[in-house]
């Protein structure tokens, strides 16, 4: 299982691949700065950052990644944690059930109120009746009408009662008397945050006493959404969060600065206009988003899966003491081979994936490569400076390749093997994916 994958894959190799305050700096800085790229608050990225390096400083990295992978994953799950961990349900125990929409006017109320009730009346089996609270714009309760028709569900409202109040509290005992386990109730909202606003919605919450106030927020307004959630939170003690306009190019970091202030759960995400444009709150998914760093964590997470470090030592070793030879060669092959599907894998680098979408990579690539080492003779594999000019030869007829693709193959390996010695050696060592005989 997961967990015993996980403690395995940390055994401690000692004194090397620690993740250290230079790898650490380095990464936290890309870290923060996708952070801010994604709009979250500079101080909740700050925060954040502080809290992962605490975590990470002297944490043991598995040799088949760099710490900075590692360093992601950290990230990433740490993002997830923050943000929840797991989703939270909406509450809807109760007849009638009793859900306050509250946010500044353009949010997303009136969409996600008609949203809601298709998802809750489809997968749920509820009643819903839809409450048209908004008494300024005649026009709010026309599209709260028109929605309700759309999707079937019925739609209470008093056009000309401008007490918004009673409106709430007229539509739960119509919704009695109808048999409608569920009330959800729309309101106004303003431009921006305004007394008058508060007040009215303070009013309406203390009336109805509902299970659920969800405080709804354009994903697209940034910085912005921080502060009206906060103004929000404190004057209604709110229970829950919907990110709308997920669908647009904001990577939602408002998400985590949301979480972080106000500390109440996001429940839903809005990801269109149409009525069945929405999804349940996944933090682990919109953590993958704020980081926008491809799929590294699968990616690390497969390399743990393959990766043995006992063999590991053993390679250190070797390229240590410059013996890295053909053998250690096809088995780095084959190892990258049996991690999975070659493009798979390359598209899981960030920045990777976009690049090589048309080009056509396939396990194949390593064909004739492995057609040539295995034409060696084990001791010229293990032996590599014995390749002269006309074991070359033999060895280019035997794979049926070139003379000029042996000479590419060798040259490479030697270059290889000048750098793994470098790096090994040096300070870069640290920083390397060592790889798996
Ligand atoms: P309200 O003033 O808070 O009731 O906001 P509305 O529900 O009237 O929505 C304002 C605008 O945002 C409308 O044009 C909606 O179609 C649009 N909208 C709401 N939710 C989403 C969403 O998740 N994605 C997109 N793209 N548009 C949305
Ligand atoms: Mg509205």
């Amino acid at each position: 299982n997961l967990s015993d994958r996980l403690e395995r894959s940390f055994k401690i190799l000692k004194g090397e691949g620690k993740i250290t305050e230079i790898n650490v700096a380095e990464t936290l800085k890309d870290v923060r700065k996708a952070l801010l790229d994604a709009d979250v608050n500079y101080k909740v990225a700050k925060q954040f950052t502080d809290t992962v390096k605490a975590k990470a400083l002297g944490m043991d990295v598995l040799t088949a990644v760099k710490p900075s992978q590692l360093m992601v994953k950290i990230v990433h799950d740490e993002l997830a944690l923050l943000m929840g961990g797991d989703s939270v349900d909406v509450n809807i125990t109760g007849s009638p059930a009793v859900i306050l929409m509250s946010g500044l006017q353009g949010s997303g109320k009136t969409t996600f109120s008609g949203k809601l009730a298709q998802l809750l009346k489809g997968k749920r089996g509820k009643k819903p009746l839809l409450v048209a609270c908004d008494v300024y714009r005649p026009a709010a309760i026309e599209q709260l009408k028109v929605l309700g028709e759309q999707i079937g569900i019925p739609v209470y409202s008093e056009p000309d009662c401008k007490n918004p109040v009673q409106i709430a509290q007229n539509a739960i005992k119509q919704a009695r008397q109808d048999g409608q386990d569920l009330v959800i109730v729309d309101t106004a909202g303003r431009l921006a945050v305004d007394e008058e606003m508060m007040r009215e919605i303070k009013a309406i919450k203390d009336a109805i006493n509902p299970n659920e106030i969800l405080f709804v927020v354009d994903s697209m307004t940034g910085q912005d959404a921080v502060n009206t959630a906060k103004e929000f939170n404190d004057r209604l003690d709110f229970t829950g969060v919907v990110l709308t306009k997920l669908d647009g190019d904001t990577r939602g970091g408002a998400a985590l600065s949301i979480r972080t202030v106000v500390n109440k759960p996001i429940k839903f995400v809005g990801t269109g206009e149409k009525m069945d444009a929405l999804d349940v709150f996944h933090p682990a998914r919109m953590a993958d988003r704020i980081l926008g760093m491809g799929d590294i964590v699968s990616l690390v997470e497969r390399a743990q899966e393959q990766y043995d470090e006992e063999e590991a030592k053993r390679l250190q070793k070797k390229i240590a003491k410059n013996q890295f030879d053909f053998n250690d060669f096809i088995s780095q092959i084959q190892q990258i081979k049996k991690m999975g599907n070659l493009k798979d894998l390359a598209s899981m680098i960030p920045g990777v994936g976009k690049a090589i979408k048309d080009i056509d990579i396939d396990d194949n690539a390593f064909k004739s490569v492995e057609a040539i080492i295995y034409s060696m003779t084990p001791k010229e594999r293990s032996n590599p400076e014995l390749l002269n000019g006309s074991r070359r030869q033999r060895i280019a007829k035997g794979s049926g390749t070139s003379i000029q693709e042996v000479n590419r193959l060798i040259k490479q390996f030697d270059q290889t093997r000048k750098m793994m010695k470098m790096v090994a050696g040096g300070k870069m060592g640290k920083m390397m994916p060592r790889m798996k005989r």
